[in-house]
């Protein structure tokens, strides 16, 4: 992902967004990767360039009007990577505020009547296509979505069953792992299934079980995003940060910076929009200095290009994922 590198770096990136010397690409050439703001959980949307959307997690909360406010109407895809209350309490509401498609959790069951609650919730849904987590490839219009083995049930706990997925449009690549820690991060990287990848969500909040230097060789981030809020475990971990600070350029965590979205382009370049209010209140990011300077040239000139996409996008015939056996 050298490319990336390069694009939000330096003169570069002033000029290309500051001056106008390249317009953005047109409408429909991009997969948007948002990391909602559901305080202390996950909730992760993704929309590929003909429209189509996933939801990866659903937070403790509802997530609903978040989605409403990002214009999606239908979800093709809604995934729980595992049966904690922070990824799936939000879970039911969605289901029963927006079309769903296709479901897909890691058949694990748990006793909390969180779960119950969605259990029951899915089960007077036959109108939702229940899809396994198992190594398989989802079409999500023109991005393909790569679903990760997983250690055998009974071999270890919740976290370590996560569903990891790794999307990828072109050369950009985003890697989503759940709250998998050391166990199931070592299995992936045995079982050689992390690539180099465009952005990270940090596993598990920040943990500080949430990475392992071995992982981060493999997938070299150009941005890590920390989906986090307020809790009593110490998430993000110090040396989860220092961690991610080394292997990336860019960590974002959605308790400072709020709602973030990464704009993916087919050859590797992308964009972050974060939350207006806190750009302009210059608060709250864990970047650099510098970095943070460019990055906020760069954050304004996009918001005005995802406005205009809201005006301008058409309304695409979507089409069913194909899950490649
Ligand atoms: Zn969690």
């Amino acid at each position: 992902m050298r490319f990336s590198r390069v694009f939000c770096s330096g003169i570069l990136l002033v000029a290309f967004v500051g001056c106008g010397v390249t317009a953005p690409a047109p409408v429909g050439e991009s997969v948007r990767v948002t990391f909602l703001d559901v305080g202390q959980g996950d909730a992760v949307l993704i929309r590929a360039p003909e429209g189509q959307a996933a939801l990866v997690d659903a937070g403790w909360g509802s997530p609903v009007s978040s989605l409403r406010a990002l214009d999606v109407d239908e979800l093709d895809l809604l995934v729980a990577t595992h049966p904690h209350a922070d990824h799936i309490g939000g879970m039911a509401d969605v289901i029963n505020s927006i079309p769903v498609r296709f479901y897909m959790d890691n058949s694990q069951t748990h006793t909390t009547a969180t779960y119950q609650g969605l259990a029951s919730t899915l089960q007077q849904r036959t109108d939702i296509t229940y899809l396994i987590a198992e190594p398989r490839s989802i079409s999500l219009g023109s991005v393909e979505i790569e679903v990760l083995p997983l250690l055998p049930i009974a071999s270890t706990d919740f976290n370590n069953r996560s569903i990891g997925l790794v999307v990828r449009y072109g050369e950009f690549v985003a890697f989503l792992g759940g709250d998998s820690e050391v166990e199931e991060l070592s299995f992936w990287t045995q079982q050689d299934v992390v690539p180099d990848v465009t952005v990270l969500k940090a596993s598990h909040h920040g943990s500080y079980n949430g990475f392992t230097s071995e992982f981060l060789e493999d997938a070299e981030p150009e941005i890590v995003a920390i989906s986090v809020g307020t809790n009593t475990y110490g998430h993000p971990h110090a040396e989860a940060l220092e961690a991610y600070t080394s292997a990336a350029e860019t960590v974002l965590r959605t308790d400072l910076d709020g709602q973030i979205t990464i704009v993916g382009y087919k050859d590797g370049r992308y964009e972050v929009v974060l939350d207006q209010e806190v750009i302009a209140m210059g608060q709250g990011s864990s970047l650099g200095s510098e970095a943070k300077g460019l990055c906020l040239v760069q954050i304004q000139a996009v918001a005005g290009f995802v406005l205009r996409n809201k005006k301008t996008r058409p309304n695409p015939a979507k089409s069913p994922p194909r899950c490649a056996v």
